[in-house]
Parts: C-alpha cells; sequence; structure tokens
C-alpha cells in the first residue's frame, strides 16, 4: 500500500493533543468509576500528531473515488451530487446534541422534522402511512415482509410465498428468505418486463406479495403494471414496490397509484444523503390502508401544534431499528427535499430520464442495447461483442479508471449477459457525459488496439486489480500488530 496506517505511523510517547496544566487537585479515577470498569492495560492506539493524522486521512480521500471527485454512473445506485447545505442542517446543534431519550416537549423541532418528512414521503409516494426507522433499502424490504406477513396472519390465512422477477435486485431474495418466506422466480419476456403469463401459473392462494421494482433494474417502466395489479390483488396478495430508486418517477407517477400496498425508499439515493463504503443510510417504508395498522412503533403524530410519539396498537410489528432510525440521514433528505420544492422533484426525473436516453445515443452502436425499449433513469449494455473480440465486461471498467471515471455496474442484472448498467443521474452536465461517452468509445477501439492494456487495467490507480471474491470471504479490517 502507498499509505501505511496509523499504527504502522506510530511513535511511542507522541501526541495529537496539549492540555493545560491541571489546576485543581487529582482525584484518583475509581473514585468516579468502579474498579471492575477501569481498564488494565492502556488501549493499543496509535500514538501520532495531529497534523500526521489530517495528512493520512486527506491522502486516503485523495486515493479514493467519490462523487465529489468525479463522474459516478453506477447503475441502480443512484450517485448523484449530494447538496453540501444538507451537510450544514444535519451537523445544527440542536439535531446533534439532542439526546433521543428526550421528553416530546424538548424535541418539538426534530418530530416536526421526522413529521413533515414522513407527510412528504407519503405525498410523493401516494400512500397513507409512512415510518422512518429503517435503516437501509433491504431493512425496509424486510420491514414490509413483517407487515405482509402480519397481514395474512390478521385475516387468519398465513401465506408461504412471495413473488420475484428474475431481473430483482438481490436484496429482494434475500430479504424473503430471512424474513421466513420462500421466494419464487417470475420470468422477463422479450421486453425485459415481467411476463404475464408466467405471473399467472405462479399466482395461488399462497403467495403473500409479488416484489416489482418499478421502473425494473433494466431501466425499463413495468407497462403492465395495471393488469399485474388486478391479477396480484384478485388473488388476495399485496403489492410491494421495491423503491430504492425512486429517480424516474418524482411527480410523474406514484406508487400508490399503481396499486401498491408498500414501498421502501432509499433517502441515500434518490434524495441525495452520502452513500457508497457501507456508510448510514435511510429505508423509509410507505404502505397503503391496508397495511397502516401494521407500521411499526412509534408512529409520530401531529395534534394542532404539537408532535407526539405514538404507539400505534398491538397489531404493529414492533420497533426495528433502535429510537428513530438514523436521525442524520432524514434531515439531509428533508433539507434536500424542501430546497428542491414539488416543482423540482420533477425537474429531478425528467433529466435523469433525458440523461440516461442521451448517453444510451451515444452508446448504442459501440454496445449491445440488452432490451431494445426506451429506458427511465438508467440503462443496461451487453459487453457480448466485446467478449467475443477476448475482452470481458470487468476488463472495460477497469479500464475505465484510468480515463478517471467510476466505473459502472457490472454483472447485473442477471438476465444479461456481460452486463454493464449504467445510470448517470440527473446533476451532471452534457459535457461530462460526452467525456464518458468518448471514453467509453475509445476503450471499445483499444480492445483491438491494444487489448493487453484493458487487460491489465488499471494502471494509474493506487491498487491494482483487486480479488474482490477473497475481500468478500476473507474480509479481515483488523490491524493485529
Ligand atoms: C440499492 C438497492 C436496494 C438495497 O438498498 P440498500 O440501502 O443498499 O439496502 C434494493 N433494491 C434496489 C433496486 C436497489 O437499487
Amino acid at each position: 500500500m502507498p499509505e501505511k496506517l496509523l499504527f504502522e505511523k506510530s511513535v511511542a510517547g507522541r501526541k495529537g493533543y496539549t492540555l493545560p496544566k491541571l489546576d485543581v487537585p487529582e482525584q484518583p479515577i475509581d473514585e468516579f468509576i468502579p474498579s471492575k470498569f477501569i481498564r488494565k492495560n492502556e488501549a493499543a492506539l496509535p500514538e501520532i500528531s495531529e497534523n500526521e493524522v489530517v495528512r493520512h486521512f486527506v491522502r486516503l480521500s485523495n486515493m479514493n473515488y467519490h462523487i465529489d471527485k468525479g463522474f459516478y454512473p453506477l447503475g441502480s445506485c443512484t450517485m448523484k451530487y449530494n447538496p453540501k447545505v444538507n451537510e450544514v442542517t444535519s451537523s445544527m446543534a440542536g439535531f446533534t446534541n439532542l439526546h433521543p431519550f428526550s421528553p416530546e416537549e424538548f424535541s418539538q423541532g426534530a418530530l416536526r422534522l421526522m413529521y413533515e418528512l414522513g407527510e412528504y414521503l407519503k405525498a410523493i409516494s401516494g400512500m397513507e402511512g409512512v415510518t422512518l426507522q429503517p435503516a437501509a433499502g433491504a431493512q425496509g424490504e424486510f420491514t414490509s415482509l413483517l407487515m405482509i406477513r402480519a397481514y395474512h396472519n390478521n385475516k387468519g390465512k398465513p401465506r408461504n410465498i412471495i413473488l420475484v422477477p428474475d431481473s430483482a435486485h438481490g436484496t429482494n431474495p434475500a430479504s424473503v428468505t430471512i424474513s421466513g418466506f420462500k421466494s419464487v422466480n417470475v420470468k422477463s419476456n422479450i421486453h425485459g418486463t415481467i411476463d404475464i403469463e408466467d405471473l399467472k401459473r405462479n399466482l395461488n392462494d399462497d403467495v403473500a406479495a409479488i416484489m416489482i421494482t418499478n421502473p425494473n433494474t433494466l431501466g425499463i417502466f413495468e407497462s403492465d403494471i395495471v393488469t399485474i395489479e388486478k391479477l396480484v390483488h384478485e388473488a388476495g396478495a399485496l403489492m410491494y414496490m421495491d423503491g430504492a430508486n425512486l429517480n424516474a418517477l418524482l411527480n410523474i407517477v406514484r406508487p400508490g397509484d399503481m396499486g401498491f400496498d408498500a414501498v421502501h425508499i432509499n433517502l441515500h439515493k434518490t434524495f441525495s444523503t452520502p452513500h457508497g463504503g457501507g456508510g448510514p443510510g435511510a429505508g423509509p417504508v410507505a404502505v397503503s390502508k391496508r397495511l397502516e395498522q401494521f407500521l411499526p412503533i412509534p408512529l409520530i403524530t401531529k395534534t394542532g401544534n404539537q408532535y407526539h410519539l405514538k404507539n400505534n396498537g398491538e397489531k404493529s410489528i414492533g420497533r426495528i431499528h433502535t429510537f428513530f432510525g438514523n436521525f442524520g440521514m432524514l434531515v439531509r433528505a428533508y433539507t434536500y427535499i424542501r430546497m428542491i420544492g414539488s416543482e423540482g422533484l420533477r425537474d429531478i426525473s425528467e433529466n435523469a430520464i433525458i440523461n440516461a436516453n442521451y448517453l444510451l445515443s451515444r452508446l448504442k452502436n459501440h454496445f449491445d442495447v440488452a432490451y431494445n425499449e426506451t429506458p427511465m433513469h438508467e440503462f443496461v449494455l451487453s459487453g457480448e461483442k466485446q467478449k467475443n473480440r477476448g475482452i470481458r465486461v470487468m476488463d472495460i471498467a477497469k479500464r475505465l479508471l484510468d480515463y478517471g471515471f467510476h466505473a459502472p455496474t457490472t454483472y447485473f442484472p442477471l438476465i444479461v449477459k456481460e452486463a454493464l448498467m449504467i445510470e448517470p443521474t440527473e446533476t451532471e452536465t452534457k459535457e461530462t457525459l460526452d467525456a464518458f461517452a468518448d471514453a467509453l468509445i475509445k476503450i471499445n477501439g483499444e480492445i483491438t488496439t491494444n487489448p493487453e492494456l484493458l487487460l491489465t487495467a488499471p494502471q494509474s490507480t493506487p491498487v491494482k486489480r483487486l480479488d474482490d471474491t477473497r475481500g468478500t470471504k476473507q474480509l479481515d479490517a483488523c490491524y493485529k500488530g
């Protein structure tokens, strides 16, 4: 590694702070802390000066790739630019110093913010109820599946199957399994949308719900959604929408109007809170009347000008996160929505769709297009042609790093061979989109002129090609001296 660990830079006795001389009598520590809680040995922390710590992290951030550095077209992730005003509001002392156990009368501001954010998400999704607790999209799916289970149990007829289209995000079948249901695949047709005949074959009175991503992970809108909704509800099952990514729909179409009973919304995608690298997220869930009584507790309610925490009764699935979820993420999303306004929300989606279609138009003569439909906010190319010339999509993705771009999503969705999934988002200029298209077209040319460049890419990054399977299976993030 070109940068040593802080532990490796440590020098005994070096300090990152200075304190004034003690001007009160020294007290033995065990007067304040029971002796069983007092450390026997010093904590093994690096000893290092303040400027070395600062330089270390600045150097790391320079080696890293992030949205403040450049274009990040990672499909299904919505890596849009995060306005800095969100950081100003989320670090306001009134929010950061508020204890989560503060009584209602001292936390009216925070409760109001959560209440209003909930109202905005209900309006955006066209739903009746909302919980802000889930910490991620996947936890939103899990929360919804628990509510769906409670709904069927409450009717006295438990159901066990969740239908999942074959283009679904991996978290969908994973959430189904972890919440104790069985997932059954529904096939896609030649247009990349749900095959209605296959759906009919799979619907029966043991199906609890179908999980649909719309637009789906190919970026294609499920144009048969009205028919699907009718079939599913007639079979007594519920409609779940994976709304991790609402970037194509804002103020254009609402999940509630399409007949969905629950939708999770990734604030850390559509609503601009930073993500990537596993930081905190927020995956609120909005629900239709059918599921309202099963929402997690507590709910945030309003009477007159006062905001309250309310237990919504015995049918609730209970709590799914400590306190109120990842509150800082809620402040960021609230700020973003207030800054943009409802007119602006529609602009976001229209620009996201135009950007994706512009980029596709620049690339479609050079790469195969997985499905020949007009996409929404993202699209999927296939590198089959390139594979036949001896270069995998992974090589192309790595080579893009040498051109200063983050790679698109690769090998997902699973139904596309050599998939390259591109989501530019609305926050990029035409110049950036052109520069990215130029780079991909140039790389496509390099397959003929200098394939070795691709096979050994990246050349210019601090670390070269990593074994990501081993990195996942043998994750070892602990320094052992
Ligand atoms: C990102 C994403 C998820 C999962 O969200 P997390 O916050 O990463 O758990 C689920 N479905 C789709 C379609 C996504 O893009």
